[in-house]
């Protein structure tokens, strides 16, 4: 991170290290917490429900961000127990998540998802789509800040993350959400200010 930071001439401390926690037992994350690390993504509700309560117990100012695609029936939850939540992509999650803002009172910060690959079967929204679901957000109390993507497999992904920044500029938001233990180098020279590393951290997920 540092050596990619120097290269973007780029500070950095701009740049969040996420520790993408899915799949890894409490047991297995404590170490990261103990070292000092406090930031970290899970992409499932019902798996942060069960680890993060007691970890949090330990750890107060653990701060965790959601990443994994979100139901709608689940955004009161989410809102709840997320500080961040990375993967808002459509209209209706954002009336949902809406209602439960102004319900508890918390309010995530949000990203934006972007099917940035335009991609059938992944989750986003399409670039298209942009403007009016930041509109639909500003107008629901949904606190958008930044773009999230995840850019087609197995290709070159630095135009996809070069795509995401312009977006996200065009639409004066301030945070980028990409990159991961494959290519977060990259995506810091594109200016991502979040990027979410697992395996990296963590070594291989069991499958
Ligand atoms: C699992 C996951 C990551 C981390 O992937 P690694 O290759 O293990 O670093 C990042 N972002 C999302 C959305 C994920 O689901």
């Amino acid at each position: 991170m540092a050596q990619a930071a120097r290269i973007a001439r780029r500070k950095a401390a701009e740049v969040q290290l996420i520790a993408v926690s899915k799949t890894r037992s409490a047991d297995e994350i404590r170490p990261l917490l103990i070292a000092g690390h406090r930031l970290f993504g899970e992409n499932r509700v019902a798996e942060a429900a069960e680890k993060w309560p007691a970890l949090r117990a330990e750890f107060p100012d653990a701060e965790l961000h959601l990443i994994g695609q979100l139901q709608s029936n689940k955004a009161g939850e989410a809102a709840a127990m997320f500080d961040a939540i990375h993967s808002v992509d459509r209209a209706s999650l954002i009336t949902a998540l809406g209602k439960a803002i102004r319900a508890n009172g918390k309010s995530p910060r949000c990203f934006l998802q972007v099917n940035i690959g335009a991609e059938e079967q992944k989750g986003g929204c399409a670039i298209a789509d942009i403007p009016v679901l930041l509109d639909q957000a500003k107008q629901q109390s949904v606190n958008i800040t930044g773009l999230m993507c995840l850019p087609p497999a197995d290709v070159e992904p630095a135009p996809y993350f070069a795509l995401l920044a312009e977006l996200a500029e065009r639409h004066g938001l301030k945070q980028l959400s990409m990159g991961m233990s494959d290519d977060f180098p990259a995506a810091i020279l594109l200016g991502a200010t979040h990027i979410r590393v697992g395996t990296a951290l963590f070594g291989p997920r069991a499958r």
